[in-house]
């Protein structure tokens, strides 16, 4: 979210310059890639269900089409902004570059708060945005997808409005589907996934027991869940995750330090990754404020959730135990933590790296739809895998040859590919 203090655009744009001055990128080239392509905002109204009508402001950025059709999810969020949208449309197109898959890069949004609208006043929000935007997205032009507050119901509701529109069957316009309705077997668990299988791969080239290993997860929602499931079965210990309190309306931190039982938690646990403190009492948690997670005793910390929660501040509160950082949301550290992170030697396994998974598995999604033949769940994992795995190498291969960090190996690659994709286009 864009505060006074933090805009995650100017961050994403400052990052990009560092990588465009190091890749040697002309003029051209740097303002085709520092801003996005197109950008559409727009009003939703609703009637809402007491009767009364309400106006929400959407917003869709496509950020850069050379390698394919812009993709990346939408979210629903009361701080939503269009400079956060710009920054999250700018982080997909490095992401799907990264692991090299032929899409671009896009984002959108709705200011809203799902937490305080029916299922059916959010119904009409989807398919109010869907039918602002319908002319400028579709399988071959922009690929929506589910995001922070936003579910697989909502992605079909967006569908049938776009078919209703369009008068004809078009899967592959929207991914993050219910499997059944076009969705892929694997997709809600491929960005947590994606998250543990470059883990994996950063602790066996520290050569560091993952059996041996703590983390602290910041989240609780589909990401985090889903990282804590695949870390867990491969032998690690989650101790501590944080999630929002809505009622309070600030986050708080819930930890046992001999491991979190992810079944039990997940049990009361609601669809926005929200904890019920009383039960987590009841079942021995200790609870603590929203910081906490980052100053646990662990080898390992996942920021799983929203951006600038490792800033200037918080991460002096970082303990030394920590080696490693996969960073599972989007923009979760600001260039200044990122300094210092660097020259503790954290090994970061940067966002658009880490959490590609979940775009890897829409582009699964895609494939499936278009041949109209879905595969089994074992087979999208190992696909998966094996994509995140290679891209992972790719990037840290990259940092080694080059004694880079870890976040400007993944961004040399990605941006260099997308700008060699401009410049085969005749662009610049
Ligand atoms: N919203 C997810 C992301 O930030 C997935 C995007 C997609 O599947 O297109 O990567």
């Amino acid at each position: 979210m864009a505060t006074e203090s933090f805009n995650p655009f100017r961050m994403a744009q400052a990052q990009f310059d560092a990588i465009a001055e190091q890749l040697g990128l002309d003029q051209a080239t740097r303002d085709l890639l520092r801003n996005p392509d197109k950008e559409y905002h727009f009003n939703i109204p609703i009637r809402m269900d007491d009767g009364s009508y309400q106006v929400f402001r959407g917003f869709r950025v496509q950020h850069n089409d050379a390698r394919g059709p812009n993709k990346g999810g939408i979210r629903f969020h009361p701080q939503e902004t269009a400079d956060t949208v710009r920054a999250l449309a700018m982080w997909m197109t490095w992401k799907t570059s990264v692991v090299d898959i032929p899409l671009g890069g896009g984002k959108g949004g709705v200011i809203c708060d799902p937490h305080n609208l029916s299922m059916r006043e959010q119904e009409a929000i989807c398919r109010g945005w869907i039918r602002q935007i319908a002319k400028s997205v579709g399988p071959l032009q922009d690929v929506p997808a589910p995001d922070v507050m936003t579910s697989g119901q909502h992605m079909l509701w967006m569908l049938d409005e776009y078919e209703k529109i369009m008068g004809a069957k078009y899967p592959g316009v929207i991914t993050g589907k219910p499997v059944g309705t076009g969705g892929s077997l694997g997709r809600t668990e491929a960005t947590g996934y994606g998250v543990v299988y470059t883990l994996r791969e950063a602790l066996k080239e520290l050569d560091i027991d993952i059996e041996n290993t703590k983390a602290s997860f910041q989240g609780f929602g589909n990401v985090s869940q889903y990282a804590i499931e695949l870390y867990h079965k491969y032998g690690g210990t989650a101790i501590a995750v944080s999630c929002w309190d809505n009622s309070q309306q600030k986050a708080f931190t819930f930890v046992n330090k001999s491991g979190i039982d992810l079944p039990a938690l997940k049990a009361i646990t609601n669809k926005y990754g929200e904890i019920d403190q009383d039960k987590a009492k009841e079942l021995g948690y200790e609870i603590l404020e929203a910081d906490a997670w980052i100053e646990q005793d662990v080898d390992i910390l996942v920021p799983g959730a929203l951006e600038n929660q490792i800033n200037e501040d918080t991460v002096k509160r970082i303990k030394p135990s920590v080696k490693v950082i996969a960073e599972g949301a989007n923009g979760p550290t600001t260039p200044e933590a990122d300094a210092v992170l660097h020259d503790r030697g954290v090994w970061m396994i940067p966002d658009f790296l880490a959490n590609a998974g979940g775009v890897t598995c829409s582009y699964f999604e895609q494939v499936q739809c278009n041949q109209n033949y879905f595969w089994s769940k074992d087979e999208v994992l190992s696909k998966l895998d094996r994509k995140m795995t290679d891209a992972y190498y790719a990037v840290s291969e990259m940092a080694r040859k080059r004694n880079v960090y870890m976040r400007d190996a993944a961004y040399l690659i990605s941006v260099a590919r997308v700008a060699e994709a401009c410049k085969l286009r005749g662009w610049v």
